[in-house]
């Protein structure tokens, strides 16, 4: 398994909902800036509910799946992810910085 943090020191700066509250815009301290949209991230929750602990259990999430998806509450894991509540109620998503550096801006 790869380490956490090999991919770039790269740490948020900030974090904020934009877009009526519909991108989580996050800024990095190395200048990038991510907008992901909130659907999406929800979509690629890597929890074991929503991809199972093998390929064929993953429900195979859709953005579509999640219209006006929001964030409840967002905390930070230690210095390597972040925990997600959405507004569904789903809880045990764990978003590491890693996956969010890598996922596309979608908006
Ligand atoms: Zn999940």
């Amino acid at each position: 398994m790869a380490q956490e943090r090999d991919f770039s020191e790269a740490f948020p700066q900030s974090l904020e909902l934009t877009d009526d509250d519909s991108i989580l815009q996050i800024v990095w301290d190395d200048g990038h800036t991510s907008r992901l949209r909130l659907d999406a991230l929800r979509a690629a929750c890597s929890c074991a509910v929503c991809q199972g602990h093998h390929p064929s259990q993953s429900l195979n999430l859709k953005p579509e799946q999640f219209p006006d998806m929001r964030i409840a509450d967002i905390a930070p894991v230690g210095r390597y992810a972040y925990h997600i509540v959405w507004s569904d109620g789903h809880d045990t998503g764990i978003y590491t910085l890693k996956m969010l550096r890598e996922m596309e801006s979608s908006a």
